[in-house]
């Protein structure tokens, strides 16, 4: 069967490996740090239901609903089934709130309306003034267990799992890529890799993994910051019902409460910082939501990038989609042997790689169903055993 080599170990790359071991391919994965150390390890862990992108990116919101669906049955405990609030703070959201209750409905995002006093029964550390609220699907996930699973089942299944191993340069050969260089971190060896295709999952650095190919990407890394305070102050997920912003929610993930995030575009994800001004800015839009916010301690500030696909006509970063995907470089630059995915959310990774799989299956010739829809994950302790 063909060698499949993976280069990026974040979700993207877990859900690959998943998938095409299901498919019976022969299947390596390079990450240069520790496994999930790019964005997939350090993101608010929202399960998004796609309520914050239905109204702007219908297409990013339905993916988002989809998986939603999909991860509660086949990682259940990698979940917290506590559901989100949007909360309406003032008249400009309760005009926005008919369009979002009608944009979840054509996305098939499930949706209950409640008033301030219920909202405020189910989560008292809400605003008081709070308007209204509306109940959807959203979920709070652990960031870094969940892609685990994935890892956990690839293993399992034989895929070859190698961290601190980076990709460093490509071996070429009449406009093919038949290999790639990797720089082992931990012995300071460099070593080659044959390989029958290569797929670049390197999420922010994917442009990174291009260059060494000497082609271009289209992609544009947009990092946010991240604040978590402690202790835990609501039990749901909790966004602001408005089009999707700044500082605007709050994910409970165990004691601490993740506020987030802001978005800027950068050209380096090795050159991201968490400007002092941004962890403010967030904490003030926060504490409108959930004034107890201004007064807890803050437990950690940390920044990470998302690989946005980019959209040079959007007026703004927010108005970029977060949708996915999945680029065959012999199609756009002539060149064999290598495949792009980008962009997308942790919450979409299982169909991030569904679309690659696909994608290495028709250029290889091969008709094999993706099965990762049903088939159930290991728990993430397999991987360490
Ligand atoms: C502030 C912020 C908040 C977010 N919140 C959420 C959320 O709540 N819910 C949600 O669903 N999504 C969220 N996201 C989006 C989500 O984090 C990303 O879309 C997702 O994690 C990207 O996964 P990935 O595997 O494609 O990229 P990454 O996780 O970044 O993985 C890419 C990997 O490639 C590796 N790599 C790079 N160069 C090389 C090389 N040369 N050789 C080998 N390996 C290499 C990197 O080290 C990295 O580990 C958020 C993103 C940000 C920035």
């Amino acid at each position: 069967m063909e060698h499949i080599v993976i280069i990026g170990g974040g979700g993207t790359g877990a859900a690959l490996a998943h998938d095409l071991v299901l498919r019976g391919f022969e299947v390596s994965l390079f990450e240069r740090g520790e496994l999930l150390s790019g964005a997939t390890g350090r993101h608010h862990g929202l399960l998004h239901s796609g309520g914050r992108y239905a109204v702007d990116d219908p297409e990013a919101a339905r993916e988002c609903i989809r998986e939603n669906n999909i991860l509660r049955r086949i990682a259940p405990e990698a979940i917290e089934q506590n559901d989100g609030l949007f909360v309406a703070l003032n008249d400009s959201d309760m005009d926005y709130r008919p369009a979002f209750l009608e944009k979840c409905g054509q996305s098939d995002i499930p949706t209950e309306e409640l008033t301030a006093a219920q909202a405020l029964a189910i989560e008292p550390a809400l605003h008081p003034d709070l308007k209204a609220a509306v109940r959807l699907p959203d979920a709070t996930l652990d960031a870094w267990r969940l892609p685990l699973y994935f890892y956990a089942t690839a293993k399992a299944n034989g895929a070859r799992i190698h961290n601190f191993s980076q990709a460093i340069g490509f071996q070429k050969s009449n406009c093919t890529i038949t290999g790639v260089r990797i720089f082992d971190h931990q012995t300071e060896r460099e070593y080659d890799v044959s390989g029958d295709l290569f797929v670049n999952a390197a999420g922010a650095w994917a442009g990174k993994i291009c260059a060494l190919a000497d082609i271009p990407l289209p992609i544009q890394p947009g990092p946010g910051v991240m604040v978590a305070v402690e202790p835990r102050l609501t039990d749901m997920v909790i966004n602001r019902l408005h089009q999707a912003g700044e500082g605007d929610i709050i994910v409970p993930q165990r004691e601490l409460s993740v506020l987030g995030t802001t978005l800027w575009l950068a050209e380096d994800p090795d050159r991201i910082e968490s400007p002092s001004d941004h962890v403010q800015k967030i904490i003030d839009l926060c504490a409108q939501m959930v004034p107890a916010v201004k007064e807890k301690a803050i437990r950690s500030v940390w920044s990470a990038s998302r690989p946005l696909i980019e959209q040079k006509q959007a007026k703004e970063p927010q108005l970029i989609s977060r949708t996915f995907d999945c680029y065959d470089h012999k199609q756009r630059d002539n060149l064999e042997g290598l495949v792009s995915i980008i962009g997308g959310k942790a919450t979409t990774l299982r169909a991030m790689a569904e679309k690659a799989a696909d994608l290495i299956c028709r250029k290889i010739g091969r008709n094999i169903t993706c099965k990762t829809t049903t088939e159930k994950l290991f728990h993430y302790r397999h991987f360490y055993k």
